[in-house]
Protein backbone atom coordinates (compact mmCIF):
# COMPACT_ATOMS: atom_id res chain seq x y z
CA UNK A 1 0.00 0.00 0.00
CA UNK A 2 1.18 3.08 -0.78
CA UNK A 3 1.70 6.05 1.52
CA UNK A 4 0.94 4.32 4.57
CA UNK A 5 2.34 7.04 6.65
CA UNK A 6 0.16 9.87 5.01
CA UNK A 7 -2.95 7.68 4.58
CA UNK A 8 -5.06 8.61 1.35
CA UNK A 9 -8.10 10.27 1.77
CA UNK A 10 -10.17 7.78 -1.07
CA UNK A 11 -10.20 4.00 -1.64
CA UNK A 12 -9.48 5.10 -5.47
CA UNK A 13 -5.87 6.78 -4.55
CA UNK A 14 -5.00 2.42 -3.91
CA UNK A 15 -4.45 1.31 -7.12
CA UNK A 16 -1.06 -0.90 -6.65
CA UNK A 17 -0.09 -4.33 -4.29
CA UNK A 18 -0.61 -3.96 -1.00
CA UNK A 19 3.41 -4.99 0.34
CA UNK A 20 4.84 -3.85 -2.80
CA UNK A 21 3.54 -0.51 -3.27
CA UNK A 22 4.54 0.49 0.37
CA UNK A 23 6.49 3.92 -0.48
CA UNK A 24 9.77 3.53 1.34
CA UNK A 25 9.76 6.42 4.12
CA UNK A 26 6.60 4.47 4.99
CA UNK A 27 8.37 1.67 5.40
CA UNK A 28 10.43 0.32 8.87
CA UNK A 29 14.18 0.70 8.24
CA UNK A 30 14.30 -3.31 7.35
CA UNK A 31 11.83 -3.44 4.18
CA UNK A 32 13.43 -6.85 3.49
CA UNK A 33 9.74 -8.35 4.63
CA UNK A 34 7.97 -6.96 1.53
CA UNK A 35 9.80 -9.21 -0.41
CA UNK A 36 8.03 -12.15 0.99
CA UNK A 37 4.40 -10.83 1.01
CA UNK A 38 1.99 -13.56 0.11
CA UNK A 39 0.18 -10.94 -2.04
CA UNK A 40 2.55 -9.79 -4.22
CA UNK A 41 0.81 -11.82 -7.24
CA UNK A 42 -2.50 -10.94 -5.88
CA UNK A 43 -4.89 -8.68 -6.94
CA UNK A 44 -4.99 -5.50 -5.07
CA UNK A 45 -8.19 -5.14 -5.95
CA UNK A 46 -9.02 -8.03 -3.34
CA UNK A 47 -7.41 -5.68 -0.86
CA UNK A 48 -9.01 -2.71 -1.37
CA UNK A 49 -12.38 -4.29 -1.91
CA UNK A 50 -15.79 -3.37 -0.01
CA UNK A 51 -16.97 -6.64 -1.26
CA UNK A 52 -17.22 -9.31 1.79
CA UNK A 53 -16.17 -11.88 -0.57
CA UNK A 54 -12.95 -10.35 -2.47
CA UNK A 55 -12.38 -8.83 1.88
CA UNK A 56 -12.32 -12.65 3.04
CA UNK A 57 -9.96 -13.65 -0.10
CA UNK A 58 -7.40 -11.13 1.32
CA UNK A 59 -7.69 -12.48 4.63
CA UNK A 60 -7.35 -16.07 3.31
CA UNK A 61 -4.05 -14.89 1.14
CA UNK A 62 -2.73 -13.25 4.41
CA UNK A 63 -3.18 -16.63 6.70
CA UNK A 64 -0.98 -18.16 4.47
CA UNK A 65 1.67 -14.93 4.36
CA UNK A 66 4.90 -15.15 6.48
CA UNK A 67 5.17 -11.14 7.02
CA UNK A 68 1.84 -10.97 8.16
CA UNK A 69 3.34 -9.48 11.78
CA UNK A 70 5.59 -7.18 10.54
CA UNK A 71 2.65 -5.94 7.50
CA UNK A 72 0.06 -5.22 10.35
CA UNK A 73 2.25 -3.60 12.80
CA UNK A 74 3.18 -1.02 9.77
CA UNK A 75 -0.75 -0.53 9.03
CA UNK A 76 -1.40 -0.13 12.66
CA UNK A 77 1.16 2.69 12.90
CA UNK A 78 0.66 4.60 10.60
CA UNK A 79 -3.03 4.94 10.69
CA UNK A 80 -4.00 3.17 7.38
CA UNK A 81 -7.87 3.93 6.74
CA UNK A 82 -7.69 1.20 4.07
CA UNK A 83 -7.81 -2.66 3.24
CA UNK A 84 -6.94 -5.27 4.24
CA UNK A 85 -3.05 -5.54 5.92
CA UNK A 86 -1.75 -7.79 8.15
CA UNK A 87 -4.68 -10.75 8.12
CA UNK A 88 -6.72 -7.35 9.64
CA UNK A 89 -9.80 -5.60 7.86
CA UNK A 90 -10.65 -2.01 8.24
CA UNK A 91 -13.18 -2.78 11.06
CA UNK A 92 -10.82 -4.85 12.80
CA UNK A 93 -7.91 -2.28 12.38
CA UNK A 94 -10.03 0.32 13.54
CA UNK A 95 -11.18 -1.52 16.10
CA UNK A 96 -7.60 -2.66 17.78
CA UNK A 97 -7.01 1.42 17.06
CA UNK A 98 -9.21 2.49 19.30
CA UNK A 99 -8.36 -0.26 21.92
CA UNK A 100 -4.88 1.25 22.22
CA UNK A 101 -6.03 4.46 22.49
CA UNK A 102 -8.81 3.55 25.32
CA UNK A 103 -5.53 1.33 26.94
CA UNK A 104 -2.76 3.04 26.21
CA UNK A 105 -0.76 1.16 29.17
CA UNK A 106 -1.84 -2.15 27.59
CA UNK A 107 -0.47 -1.62 24.36
S1 LIG B 1 -0.11 -9.90 5.53
FE1 LIG B 1 -1.54 -9.80 3.82
S2 LIG B 1 -1.47 -7.68 3.05
FE2 LIG B 1 0.34 -8.02 4.37
S3 LIG B 1 1.99 -8.58 2.99
FE3 LIG B 1 1.05 -10.49 3.73
S4 LIG B 1 -0.53 -11.03 2.26
FE4 LIG B 1 0.04 -8.88 1.88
Amino acid sequence: MRNAASPSDTRSDRHEHPAAGHSVSTLPEDDTWVAQAACRDASPDLFFSDRAEDIRAAVRICRRCPVVEPCRAVALASGERFGVWGGQTERQRRRELRQAAEQPDAA
